[in-house]
Parts: C-alpha cells; structure tokens; sequence
C-alpha cells in the first residue's frame, strides 16, 4: 500500500500539528476499487482538543488582526492552492473519483476563485450608524461568531470546505473541519497548506473521522459557536436538532432534486445539452443537479430521441484519462442507493431510454464503482426515482402540458436547492422563475456557480447562504453600540 498523501499528512490537523491515530480510516480508489492507503481516524478526544486549540486561537492575536490582515492571507491561500493544483487534483481523482481533465478547472479553481473573492470581503467588514430620538451616537460593528464547526459531505469536498472555511476566516473565526469519512485527502492536505500561507496554529483544525463519532462530538460540543453543515437532508436535521438543543447558530446546506423544465419553444440542441450537463456533471453527485427533466409534451419524444443517442456517447471510464467525463460513483455504498432507484423503476415500468446498469470496463477499472448514464421515461411524479434524491447519473424525464402543470410538478418535491428552464421567452423565464420553489433558477442552462452568486436551499433543502456577501454576513454577529453625547 502506497501513501496517498505526502509524507507526515495523513494525521489530523489539530493546533498547527499532524496528529497521526493509531486507528485508521481506509482509502478507497472509486475508479478500482482498491484499497490504496489509509489516513488518521479521530475521536471524541481529538474534537475536544481541536476545538480547545480553535478557542485559544480566537482569543489570540487572529482575532485582533484587520480584514485586510486576513484578506492578505486568503489571498496566499488561493495562490498556494493554484500552485499545488496537480496535487490536489490528483487526491480529488484519487479519493473521489473525479476526472481529472474537470478536476483542475471546476474543483481547484473554485476553491481558488473562493478564497480570492472572500480575500475582498474580508475587507467589507463594515457597520453603520443608526439615527436615534436620544442624543447618543449608535452604531454597529461586525463581529466573528468564534469557532466553526464546518462539516462537509463526500461529493466536493475541496470546493464544500473552501465555501466554509473561506468566508469564516475572511470574518476571523476559527474552524474545526470535519470532512466525510469516505473523502478526506483533500482537507488534510489543505491543512498543511493554511499553516504554510500564515494562518496561525489553532485557527483551522481538521479532525477525520466517522460522521457518527467525529461529527457528533463537534456538534454537541458546548465550544463550538456555530455549526456550518453541508449533507443529507437527514443526517441535516439531526444536526439542526442538537444545535437547536444547544442553540448554536446554524447553516443547513442540505439534498436537493431539482427540476429543470424545457418549453416548447426552447432551443432544443441547447436545452438538451444544459440537460445532459445537469445530471451527468459529477457523476450525478451533486447537490445542485437538475435529475428531473420536464418537456412540454409537442417536444417529449424528440428530447428522448436526442438523449437516446447522446447520452452513451459521453466519455465514461478512468478518471485519470483527461478526456473522461463521467467517473466512478465516490463509493460501492453510493452505487448501490443509484442501482436501487433504478431497478425499482424499471420494476414499475420505466422505459430505460439508455443506461440503466453498469459499463463493461476493461482491467482495473472492472471492479470500480462505475454506472452509466440512465435516462428514464414514462415515470411517475411518485415513483421513488423521481420523488427521493438519488445522487446518481440518473434522468428521469416527464412531459407536461401548461405552464401552471411545469411548476407544479416542479415544485412537487420537499426540496428546493435549485432548479431550471429552458425557453425563449423572455417574460416567461423571469415568470416562471418567480415561481419556482429554489434558492437558485438557471435559465437556458445548468450549474452557473460562481462566489459571488449567493446559493442555499428552501424546505429539506435545508437553510442559509453560502457564497456571495451573504456567506460573510452568516460568519459575523452584529453588536450596537449606543453612546449618550448628553
Ligand atoms: P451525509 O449527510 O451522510 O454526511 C455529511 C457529513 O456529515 C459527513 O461529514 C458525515 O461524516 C457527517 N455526519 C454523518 N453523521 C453525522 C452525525 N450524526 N453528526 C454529525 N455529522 C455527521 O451526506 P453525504 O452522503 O456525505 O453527502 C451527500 C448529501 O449531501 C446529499 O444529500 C447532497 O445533496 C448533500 N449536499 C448538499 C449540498 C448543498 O450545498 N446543499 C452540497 C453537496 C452535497
């Protein structure tokens, strides 16, 4: 067995050291199958001196230091993670199972482009001042909430622990990351990196681990000031539920099962593409993905027609060949749940367009976790496949025959993340968009995500924004300041 990471940072990240554990988490290479190395498996022990370094760093010089102090630190962050792209690119293949030719430009960059953008928040860490009936001088000042306890799920884990830990040091807290069990490389890796751009011992801790026992430490434990979480909607709401108990503040991030709706009068090539990019784009694993496609029924069998010869022709196999597109699932367990849906569907009648079991992969690769892209018509609203999150590259596609029938059906499920349509109507985009039940609606495309553009959910989808001054503003506390000039 080869070490995944390089020397001395497979430990935890606790106080600015690496704190190897005798018990150990294994490595699991998706595209194989194998077990190529293992890193440290944490306790309850290590999130309690996790979150002790946390508080001892917030009450030292990190929290006397200026938003441009700290802006100069993201800054460094950003560039040390450009300067350490193929490294990292190669742990997100290696642990996820991402193609690395996606890898380098949607992962690294975003994480990069996070930490820039944050850089300039940092320095946007205003108040203001409030006119009163009484002679006093009142105004507000913005203060960091303390110590984070970011918690992350399998799917990005660079980008997802960039999108927390970015706005919450741009605010000067301090952070203890928990990352999935399944996928943590990247997050201990990155934490030899915050130490090398400056950020001072204790400020960011990574503890690896189990959700059960890592994870529910940190949420109960009655040190940490504020828990941003990132996951299913159920593992969520046991997480809202603690902090509720506790009263922690709390950001829900949470499952999503997102309509995208094509109208008649839509550019066809176009909407099809924007489809086949919703729910293929990271093997389906994404929060964000659009796995409902609804037609305007005039297009229905045209749209299955082009799916139907599109669809197998994008490239799936080894992550590691830069011109694939489509990779394993992250684990056997998430192959599994997508295999689940699909063969309930086909149980109850679904037409498979294409798809609908696993690739035959030569070598190696035969025991990875593949599933090839499924497309599946004549599905019910009810079905399990369409109503439940499948976190797969799974489409089910359904027409619709009015504009009140779209939204219906879109807005159809306890969730509400993101959602789409594709039209050439003007009015009716802005229209339809008012009407849709999601914290973000793309129009004539799919997945436009950038840091500047607030995201969060509605319903299960959970609570919060991230990205955008709105992700600042969710790391600060506002306290007044009332001055009596009698
Ligand atoms: P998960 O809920 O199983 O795990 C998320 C994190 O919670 C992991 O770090 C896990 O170890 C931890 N955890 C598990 N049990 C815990 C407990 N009892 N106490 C505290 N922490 C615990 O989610 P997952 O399978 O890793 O990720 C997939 C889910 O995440 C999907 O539902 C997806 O939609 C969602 N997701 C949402 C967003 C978003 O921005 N809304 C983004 C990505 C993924």
């Amino acid at each position: 067995m080869t070490d995944a990471l390089p020397a001395g940072l497979s430990g935890l990240v606790i106080d600015g050291r690496h704190v190897e554990t005798a018990e150990r988490l294994d490595v699991v290479d998706p595209a194989t199958g194998r077990v190529v190395a293992d890193i440290s498996r944490g306790g309850p022990e290590h999130v309690d001196a996790a979150v002790a370094a946390a508080r001892a760093a917030g009450e030292g010089p990190w929290v006397r230091t200026t938003g441009r102090d700290r802006s100069k630190v993201l800054l460094r962050i950003s560039e040390l993670i450009r300067e350490n792209a193929e490294e990292l690119v190669r742990l997100e293949s290696l642990d996820v199972g991402k193609p690395v030719g996606l890898c380098r430009p949607v992962d690294v960059e975003t994480a990069a482009e996070q930490y820039a953008y944050c850089a300039a928040l940092a320095q946007t860490m205003d108040g203001s001042v409030r006119s009163t009936p009484f002679p006093a001088h009142a105004y507000t000042v913005r203060e960091p909430v303390g110590v984070v306890a970011a918690i992350t799920p399998f799917n990005f884990p660079l980008v997802l622990s960039s999108t927390k830990i970015a706005p919450a040091l741009a605010a000067g807290n301090t952070v203890v990351h928990k990352p999935a069990a399944d996928t943590s490389l990247s997050a201990l890796f990155m934490g030899q990196l915050f130490l090398d751009a400056g950020v001072p011992a204790g400020v960011v801790n990574v503890v690896t681990g189990a959700g059960g026992v890592v994870g529910e430490a940190l949420l109960r434990h009655p040190g940490v000031d504020k828990v941003a979480f990132t996951g299913s909607t159920e593992v969520g709401r046991h997480a809202a539920a603690v902090s509720g108990e506790n009263l922690t503040q709390v950001t829900m991030e949470l499952g999503g099962n997102a309509a995208n709706i094509v109208f008649a009068d839509a550019d066809v090539e176009s909407a099809v593409g924007a489809a086949v990019k919703a729910f293929v784009f990271n093997t389906g694993q994404f929060c964000m993905g659009g796995p409902r496609l609804l037609v305007e029924r005039p297009l229905y069998e045209t749209v299955l027609g082009i799916l139907a010869q599109a669809v197998p022709g994008v490239p799936l196999g080894d992550p590691r060949d830069p011109a694939t597109v489509v990779g394993p699932l992250a684990s056997a367990r998430q192959r599994e749940i997508v295999e689940g849906y699909v063969e309930q569907a086909k149980a109850s009648g679904a037409r498979v367009v294409c798809g609908g079991g696993r690739p035959d992969l030569p070598g190696d690769l035969a025991d990875g976790f593949f599933y090839s892209p499924t497309v599946l018509a004549d599905v019910k609203s009810t079905d399990p496949v369409v109503a439940e999150e499948v976190f797969g590259p799974v489409l089910t596609v359904q027409p619709f025959d009015s504009e009140d029938e779209a939204v219906e059906m879109a807005n159809g499920t306890p969730y509400g993340l993101a959602a789409g349509l594709q039209t050439r109507d003007v009015a009716r985009a802005h229209r339809v968009a008012s009407r849709l039940r999601a914290g973000i609606v793309w129009v004539n495309d799919w997945a436009l995500l950038d840091p500047a553009v607030p995201f969060g959910g509605v319903g299960a989808s959970g609570f919060g924004r991230e990205y955008g001054p709105e992700a600042l503003a969710s790391y600060t506390r506002t306290k007044s300041v009332v001055v009596s000039l009698a």
